[in-house]
């Protein structure tokens, strides 16, 4: 016998099923859908940003949890041979701004689709609709083992369905994703195997999601989206995250591709206390730059009420929340304001001030922060550590990255790994 089982149909599970039959082994693919790719279905708003097309450093860079551990995976399977591996099947790519590469029809369907013909150009036996209940697993004798600690004490013998039946294969290589959008079929079950396996699994928090805001000012403004603004996080007086962009006020707080990076880096820190957030609404000019501006808009139309004498600094719908956290009303003439409450505005504009409470929950959230722990996984073959002849691939492993393609690029490259290791005797 010469086959590999591989749970999940979703980008990892499928990668490492063309590399595993491409190597010349027998597999089964086990999707508890009735369809492949639901996940990848829904990624980049339904276009499927596939990649970053960056060197492997700079993939590197961006990942949050467990760079170290992907450093084989991204020199062995980069974005170019990503790029290269789809373009072969016919899907033609284009590179957006930031790197980003989708395919050019701008359907993740084509990237489907030529996944799954190609599964079955290898005569890959898919099983749709087959959940897999656990991995079949056997403790390897005592005496064989030297040191328990460091060395597999179990070997994986195959899968048992979620009817009771076995299926017996040479090695198993797990690739059931996370927890995050649970309705594309993200539900643990995968982490919970690997746990009942020996694995460690490590906490799991909802990342690249959007925040919660004490504040209920801003859910008022929900759907306005702020452009080239600075956010930045504080734990007490410990700076968490500084970045430039774009954000959207939400029902509950605030969203955007800013806040999505902003909270990879403080999920985990956040669970135990609220953070303080400060939107720079005028990063591009100082204090003394934007007190003269108001100056200028207020000498401009001194006979105005302030609200109307400055329509012209920000967004219609922010000004009267700026101007209230500045304890100025909006109806007061331009010519009453005092300096001490222009230099009050100045201050709130430069750092609208809000209180995060938490985090949007997984239903929400793009990613999984947390999973499998990758010490007890070899990252130059993606076996484990502690279950021989069991692989694992993409999201379930506690490696996440930042929006722009590298959390597919952790899937396609730890999967090429996965299906690309021979078979060794069980
Ligand atoms: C809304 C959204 C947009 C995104 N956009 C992007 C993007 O544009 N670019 C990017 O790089 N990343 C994006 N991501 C992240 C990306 O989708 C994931 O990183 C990627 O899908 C992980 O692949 P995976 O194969 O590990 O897991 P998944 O894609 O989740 O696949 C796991 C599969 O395993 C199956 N499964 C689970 N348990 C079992 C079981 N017991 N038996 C059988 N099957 C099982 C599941 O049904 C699922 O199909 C996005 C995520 C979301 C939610």
């Amino acid at each position: 016998m010469n086959k590999t089982i591989v749970i999940g149909g979703g980008a990892a599970g499928m990668m490492a099923a063309v590399f595993a039959a491409r190597n010349g082994q027998e597999v089964t693919l086990y999707e508890q859908n009735e369809k492949l790719g639901k996940k990848l279905f829904i990624t980049g708003k339904g276009r499927c940003n596939v990649t970053n097309d960056a060197p492997p450093e700079e993939l590197l860079a961006n990942v949050i949890s467990n760079p170290k551990f992907l450093y084989s995976a991204f020199y062995d399977f980069n974005a170019q041979d990503c790029m290269a591996f789809f373009e072969q099947l016919g899907v033609r790519l284009k590179v957006e701004r930031g790197n980003r590469v989708f395919p050019q029809s701008d359907h993740s369907s084509d990237i489907i689709r030529a996944l799954e013909y190609e599964l079955r150009r290898l005569s890959v036996k898919i099983c749709l609709g087959s959940p897999v209940k656990t991995l079949w697993t056997e403790d390897l004798p005592n005496q064989e083992l030297i040191n328990p600690k460091k060395e597999p004490t179990k070997k994986c013998l195959g899968i048992i369905l979620s009817d009771g039946k076995k299926e017996k294969a040479d090695r198993v290589i797990l690739a059931t994703g996370g927890v995050s959008y649970p309705l594309t079929g993200a539900n643990g079950s995968g982490l919970s195997m690997a746990q009942a396996a020996g694995h460690k699994v490590t906490e799991l928090y909802p990342a690249l999601v959007p925040l919660k805001t004490q504040e209920t000012w801003c859910h008022e403004l929900m759907g306005l989206a702020l452009k080239n603004v600075e956010v930045t996080i504080c734990n007490g007086k410990k700076k968490l995250y500084q970045g430039f962009g774009e954000m959207l006020f939400t029902h509950y707080g605030v969203s955007g591709p800013l806040i999505l990076s902003a909270s990879s880096q403080i999920v985990k820190k956040l669970q135990k206390q609220p953070m303080q957030l400060y939107i720079d609404l005028k990063p591009a000019l100082s204090p003394e730059q934007l007190d003269k501006r108001i100056l200028r808009d207020l000498s401009e139309n001194l006979h105005k009420q302030i609200g109307n004498a400055l329509a012209g600094l920000l967004p219609a719908r922010l000004l009267p929340e700026v101007l209230a956290l500045a304890e100025i009303s909006p109806y007061e003439k331009g010519d009453a304001l005092t300096r001490e409450q222009r230099l009050k505005m100045v201050q709130i504009l430069k750092a609208v001030p809000l209180t995060i409470t938490g985090t949007a929950d997984f239903k929400e959230a793009i990613i999984t922060q947390g999973g499998i722990s990758v010490k007890e996984i070899n990252p130059s073959t993606m076996e484990s550590k502690r279950v021989k002849n069991l692989y694992l691939a993409g999201e379930c492993m506690d490696v996440d990255a930042l929006t722009g393609g590298f959390n597919l690029q952790i899937a396609w490259s730890t999967a090429y790994i996965a299906g690309n290791q021979n078979i060794t005797e069980v």
